[in-house]
């Protein structure tokens, strides 16, 4: 029987499990490719490191050419079109065509999505964005610095938090921290609205550092000139640095295949992360799942895209569904880490239990993170 022809679109953390599983799973029974426009991963979490840590961007990258499967391809290109009926994919070098296609190209940041942020700068939610910021960070000693999420949707919620935290120890290690100010501008009512025990943990440590939060609100555009967010109410808010999360959106070639609905995300079945075309699934931050968009959660769905493929390769009865489970690490400043233990499909509600931040905390995120470099990259 000739191998199953698997293309994987974006080798983020869904793309590199996914092809992870399957490599691994069906052996020679599978051939897959794998594409992502750049030549490397960089963790979600590395952009904090960069900006606060003194981590370069080379340092922290992980690059696509040290994936060595023999039943995988990774290549270096840029998707330009999908055709899901067909399962064909047009890129910059050529075009695909496979038996099951997997789009995982999560969520693109829409900077023009706000009026003047383009001209503010201050994005930090890529790696090129937090390297940027790098510099306007270190020689920052006096003044208010904003951290803005500009959309209500966006890429692991305790992020903005996890950034608030460690600009308090990294100013405060530079012994600037008593002439800045640090405010938290977001349009969620709370860090985690799940739990009100998890956010007020979070909210509790927002506060013994001075940090300033306004939950609920949302900027409605930056005025470069005078350095001013103009909010929804009617507000202003003052700043001389500003680190912005911005408006997410699924990628262009994606919304263009037809494969979004009306909200403007792919809609997947939850037991199967199958799309509404045959043999063309997705999964991560382009779905419209009902789960936070995490890479813990890209993952989870990934590992069940790869049991469905591999139970109907075995003729094996259809697996259990993504339970949805997942343990999020957050960063709380003073080299600890905090953890909260999701649960948001398996119960009748979504529940999360807090374990405070720790030192034992952060030896297991630093294991996450060498074990995925293990299993996806072969790094020690
Ligand atoms: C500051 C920050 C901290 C975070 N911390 C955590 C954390 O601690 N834990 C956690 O679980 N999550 C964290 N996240 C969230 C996590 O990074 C994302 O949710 C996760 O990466 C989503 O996985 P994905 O596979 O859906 O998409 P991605 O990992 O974003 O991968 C998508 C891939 O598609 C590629 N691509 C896009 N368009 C094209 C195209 N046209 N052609 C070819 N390739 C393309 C991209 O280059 C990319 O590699 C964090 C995010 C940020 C920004």
């Amino acid at each position: 029987m000739a191998p199953l022809r698997v293309l994987v679109l974006g080798a983020g953390f869904g793309g590199l499990e996914l092809s992870t599983r399957l490599a691994g799973d069906l052996g020679d029974d599978v051939r897959v490719t794998l594409i992502d426009k750049s030549d490397a991963f960089v963790f979600g979490f590395s952009k904090l490191d960069v900006m606060f840590e003194g981590r370069t961007l080379d340092e922290v990258r992980l690059p696509y050419r040290s994936i060595d499967r023999p039943n995988v391809e990774f290549r270096q290109e840029t998707v330009l079109s999908i055709d899901p009926e067909k399962k064909r994919v047009v890129t910059d070098q050529g075009s695909h065509e496979a038996d099951v296609l997997v789009v995982a190209l999560g969520a693109d940041l829409d900077v023009d999505a706000t009026p003047g942020l383009a001209a503010c700068g201050g994005e930090f939610y890529s790696p090129e964005g937090a390297a940027a910021l790098t510099e306007a960070v270190a020689g920052f000693t006096s003044g208010d610095i904003v951290i803005a999420v500009l959309g209500g949707f966006f890429k692991c919620p305790p992020a903005p938090y996890e950034t608030a935290f460690m600009l308090h120890d990294h100013l405060a290690r530079r012994q600037v921290r008593d002439s800045c100010t640090i405010t938290l501008v977001t349009p969620m009512p709370k860090p985690v609205p799940i739990s009100d025990e998890v956010s007020n943990a979070i909210l509790g440590l927002c506060e013994q550092r001075g940090i300033t939060t306004r939950h609920s609100t949302w900027v409605e555009h930056l005025d470069d000139a005078k350095r001013v967010l103009r909010l929804r109410d009617g507000g202003t808010l003052a700043f001389d640095l500003l680190l912005a999360v911005p408006v997410h959106r699924a990628p262009q070639v994606v919304v263009d295949s037809g494969l979004t609905e009306d909200d403007g995300w792919i809609a997947v079945d939850p037991a199967t992360l199958a799309t509404r075309f045959p043999g063309v699934y997705a999964v991560g931050d382009v779905t419209s799942a009902p789960v936070p968009r995490a890479g813990v959660i890209a993952e989870g769905e990934a590992s069940t895209v790869a049991d469905v493929l591999v139970a109907q390769m075995r003729g094996d009865p259809a697996p259990p569904p993504f339970p949805g489970e997942i343990t999020c690490y957050v960063e709380m400043g003073d080299g600890t880490i905090g953890k909260v233990d999701v649960n948001f499909l398996s119960g009748p509600a979504p529940t999360a239990v807090f374990t405070p931040p720790s030192l034992k905390g952060a030896a297991e995120k630093q294991e996450f993170g060498a074990m995925r470099r293990r299993r996806w990259f072969g790094l020690s």
